[in-house]
């Protein structure tokens, strides 16, 4: 790891603008929760090492080498709504940059490793229970090949942190190519600061984005890819029954991945209000207000840019919201054909839509189970019109599942489909596995108790999320009564 490590990395270049230095705060007599092998194997790290004192101690922050100079990354951002003019890197800092087995460069960052200058109220801190959920959270959603920051690994200690009652202190260690969101942008725009915008653009230009260099206006090809890529991460979000319950600006990243992990949730029943946060009292960031969000929070980001894309302010303005009109129909683009895929279609018709809207209608109204619902549809028999599908029995009435399915079979016949052919697609689209919000609470409760197996069970199962696993079926089972009463809020 030391070695890995050698220089601060690309994003230290650019200042003390973007960022400040920070030493880390001590973690007492650190030791290893969990460490994600395959992840370290594509770093080119023994995960044995990771049990290592001096690996310890550095994935603590309790050593800084020579070569690195960690630092937390200045940004602003809208929450739930509003602007905050400055936030930044509260308990989250850089080490540094390591270079994984194809030659490319990641950020490491450790979350946790205390206060900040950006720190404001805040300890620093993050505790057991909400480094778990972030460490699972990021390997499923890699797992189902949605764009996420990536975890290594996670050290504890028996440190105490206040919460809303007593918690242990643990630092995670993330990755990702770059951690800049919006509100990196949001922060010099509002300080009517300009030069660091365009060092910005420059910088995500040249590491990131470097194919569109080239193109007449660097800048607004820059934000067409955003808009681009956040229009697809939402519709992939939306498809998986994904809610990220933080969606301010600060927590959208500028390369499109999910990022910042906080009272996240998976749907179980489908529930289109699924709101995950328990503070978000309005429902602002509730599951079916996503993709809208997408796009105010889009919109966020084009006023930031606007100096970058021309310097007559009309102008710029029409430019960005050319830009952004792209966004529904990128959304529902990804969205439909992710949704025809759900549902084995191979052929594109205009009917689809309501052969959609049909389905989750009768979900809601049956509190069906999202994931259950569209992994058992992939037994559908065209022939018995899906009298035999596994998929009726997530219906308390049958009969409204048989009425749609007559529609679906006639569709399905319409297309030719082959009942074999058809289920191996879908089980390549529809996981049979989720981090269901109950099977983090367990993992967590038994890390808080000293075993950590669960943490490291879950890793693995959600690293294949569409295989069948025979071992693993009580991991795809309806959650229990108890899973109702788990409540997540933003504390972390
Ligand atoms: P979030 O929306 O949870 O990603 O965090 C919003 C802001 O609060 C970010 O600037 C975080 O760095 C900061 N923050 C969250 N928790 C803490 C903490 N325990 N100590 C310091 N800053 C924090
Ligand atoms: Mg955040």
């Amino acid at each position: 790891m030391d070695t890995l490590l050698k220089t601060p990395g690309r994003f230290s270049c650019l200042g003390e603008a973007f960022y400040s230095h920070v030493t880390p705060e001590p973690l007492p007599d650190p030791y290893l929760v969990s460490v994600n092998e395959s992840l370290a194997g594509e770093l080119g790290l023994d995960a044995q090492h990771f049990r290592d004192k001096a690996t310890l101690e550095l994935l603590a922050g309790n050593r800084v080498t020579d070569q690195m100079q960690p630092l937390s990354m200045l940004y602003a951002g809208h929450q739930f709504g509003h602007f905050v003019p400055q936030l930044g890197d509260g308990r989250a800092l850089m080490l540094g940059e390591l270079r994984d087995r194809h030659g490319a460069l990641w950020e490491l960052q450790l979350k946790g490793a205390g206060m900040t200058l950006y720190s404001r109220s805040g300890d620093g801190r993050a505790v057991l229970r909400s480094t778990i959920r972030e460490y699972l959270g990021s390997e499923a959603m890699h797992g189902l090949g949605i764009p996420t920051t990536r975890a290594l690994c996670i050290v504890g200690s028996d440190e105490e942190v206040y919460r809303e009652q007593i918690e242990t202190a643990a630092v995670l260690a993330r990755l990702a190519p770059s951690h800049l969101r919006f509100g990196s942008f949001e922060v010099f725009y509002y300080r009517d600061q300009h030069e660091p915008l365009q060092v910005l653009g420059d910088y995500l230009l040249a590491h990131h984005y470097p194919a569109l260099r080239d193109e007449e206006n660097p800048y607004l090809a820059l934000f067409r890819e955003v808009v681009s890529r956040t229009a697809r991460l939402l519709a992939q979000w939306q498809l998986v029954g994904f809610a990220h319950g933080v969606l301010n600006t600060d927590n959208m990243s500028m390369l499109g991945l999910t990022l910042d992990y906080g009272p996240y949730g998976f749907l179980d029943a489908y529930d289109p209000g699924f709101i995950c946060n328990h503070s978000d009292h309005e429902g602002r960031y509730a599951f079916d207000r996503q993709p809208a969000i997408g796009r105010w929070n889009l919109t966020c980001l084009a006023q930031a840019m606007l100096p970058l894309f021309a310097e007559e302010a009309e102008r710029a303005v029409e430019m960005a919201q050319d830009a952004l009109d792209a966004y529904e129909s990128a959304f529902m683009d990804c969205y439909s054909q992710g949704m025809r895929a759900k549902l084995g279609l191979t052929v594109r018709r205009e009917e689809d839509h309501r052969l959609v809207t049909g389905l989750l209608d009768i979900m809601k109204g049956q509190a069906a189970d999202y994931t259950r619902t569209f992994r058992a549809l992939a037994d559908f028999r065209t022939e018995d019109e899906g009298a035999s599908c596994p998929a009726a029995d997530e219906f308390r009435d049958r009969d409204a599942f048989r009425a749609w399915a007559k529609g679906y079979a006639a569709r399905l016949r319409g297309e030719g489909s082959q009942d074999e052919a058809r289920r191996r697609a879908m089980n390549r689209v529809n996981p049979k596995y989720v981090l269901r919000n109950y099977l983090a609470q367990q993992a967590i409760a038994q890390a808080q108790n000293g075993h950590y197996g669960e943490i490291e069970r879950l890793r693995k199962l959600l690293a294949h999320p569409f295989d069948e696993q025979p071992g693993n079926q009580a991991y795809a089972a309806v959650p229990p009564d108890w899973a109702d009463s788990i409540s997540v809020s933003c504390s972390s």
